[in-house]
């Protein structure tokens, strides 16, 4: 008997796709160089070019998403600036209404975040939607960023899932790339993914504006099923 339910698993991202963008770029974009430019004496124009430069140097690394390792890099609090602003964590819209369709309708929901531990305790604590989810991971956990096929590789051998069923949204092209390679076959991104940011005119995958956008084509894909 299959280990594997009826229904497709649905594996999401959590920022810029259950979450608003807009938070990580106020406090990356925003407030950490202002604070850059206050610790170490020097002008925001100048605090934005070297922190462009260490983002480009570590863009799409776990690096990347650990506040341990941008406090070290900046010399200060990473992770208490953004506690500070929490409040500022929102979802975006459809996301509850999305959540409880999956649920009602017993398809399996995971969180795939490259986002870290201390960061994703506090999105979810301020969000509620850690409840939706039987399985919640973190690229910080599994070692790799979700950027390489590695991370995958593990996720499928501590929580094994079809990856030919498997749904998974993500708002980051090189994480989609990075799971396509793996083999995961129903792969969708986010034309918006910060409310305050660009409208994306293209992609290599399906693009959902508002996340109910995803209910029609599961619908579409259990009917096809039906008659298959
Ligand atoms: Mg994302």
């Amino acid at each position: 008997m299959s280990n594997f339910s009826q229904k497709p698993t649905i594996i999401f991202d959590m920022d810029g796709t259950l979450l608003d963008l807009a938070y990580d770029d106020l406090i990356w974009n925003q407030l950490v160089p202002i604070q850059y430019a206050e610790v170490h004496q020097c002008s925001i124009e100048q605090s934005k070019e070297v922190l462009f430069q260490f983002y480009q140097e570590h863009s799409h690394t776990l690096n990347w998403y650990s506040s341990h390792f941008w406090s070290t890099k900046v010399g200060f609090d990473v992770l208490a600036l953004q506690k500070k602003q929490q409040h500022k964590v929102s979802r975006r819209e459809g996301c509850i209404e999305l959540l409880e369709y999956l649920k009602a309708n017993h398809y399996p929901c995971w969180l795939a975040t490259n986002a870290d531990c201390a960061s994703l305790k506090f999105k979810l604590k301020q969000t509620s939607i850690e409840q939706y989810f039987d399985v919640i991971v973190s690229s910080e956990t599994l070692g790799h960023a979700k950027e390489f096929t590695a991370f995958w590789e593990k996720l499928h051998q501590l929580h094994p899932f079809d990856a030919q069923q498997t749904y998974f949204i993500d708002d980051t092209e090189k994480v989609l790339l990075g799971a396509q390679k793996f083999g995961l076959q129903h792969l969708i991104t986010i034309q918006q993914p910060s409310s305050t940011g660009l409208i994306r005119e293209n992609s290599n995958f399906p693009m959902i504006n508002r996340l109910t956008d995803l209910i029609p084509l599961l619908e579409q894909a259990e009917e096809q099923k039906q008659y298959a």
